[in-house]
């Protein structure tokens, strides 16, 4: 087994780290949250040459899942997550696009499968654990491996801020309990990547966050 690196394609106007998580000696791994811009995704898929095994959504909104459904066909792959209260959100995409005039090829998400708390989801040895962290939307998930010390946090937590709670579903005192209940307690050292700009480290966020104090 090699180690776990992580691959990121801005996508959509929203700018939403699509990632790509894979093994670096087994050149195998996941996409998580493909909103948009697919060709561009599988040209990064391609030049790496990396093979997907599945992709994963952290949640429904149209800049993480946007693109789901199409990249799911032309990789002929199946599509996990998130957890189930966003089935509601996955089944609006092409409504969310027509209202932020968005033209890109959205189309409603069914996955193959939701996740729910303490579920685990892997590539070949790459082991992660699903958290539910309720707050900026409903069905948000978490990825965390503990091994290597890293946690996908989608929309839940940004370096220096946390998600939005404005949205259709969003709570957020549910937010800061996931973020404080969940998230922290993994550890200071734990490393997070998120759907928007840059990531960083729990235990900076937990001293400095001025959202958490
Ligand atoms: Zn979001
Ligand atoms: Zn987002």
């Amino acid at each position: 087994m090699g180690a776990l690196r992580v691959g990121i394609i801005p996508v959509t106007p929203f700018q939403q780290n699509c990632a790509i998580l894979f093994d670096d000696s087994e050149k195998r791994g996941v996409v998580v949250d493909p909103g948009g811009e697919v060709d561009r995704i599988r040209a990064a898929i391609e030049d790496n040459g990396i093979t997907i095994e599945a992709i994963w959504l952290t949640h429904g909104h149209i800049d993480h899942a946007g693109g789901a459904m199409e990249l799911k066909e032309a990789l002929e792959v199946s599509l996990i997550g998130p957890h189930e209260a966003d089935r509601e959100l996955l089944d609006n995409l092409e409504t969310q696009a027509r209202m932020f005039g968005l033209t890109d090829g959205v189309r409603n998400v069914t996955p193959d499968r939701f996740l729910a708390e303490g579920e685990t989801v892997s590539f070949g040895d790459h082991v992660f654990e699903v958290l539910h962290c309720p707050g900026h939307a409903p069905g948000h998930v978490v990825f965390f491996n503990r091994a290597a010390r890293f946690a996908h946090v989608g929309d839940v937590l940004f370096s220096g801020s946390v998600g939005r709670t404005d949205l259709p579903g969003g709570d957020h005192d549910a937010l800061i309990r996931s973020i404080k209940e969940k998230l922290l307690p993994l550890g200071d050292d734990v490393e997070f990547l998120c759907g928007h700009g840059l990531g960083g480290r729990f235990g900076d966020e937990r001293r400095g966050n001025p959202f958490l104090v």
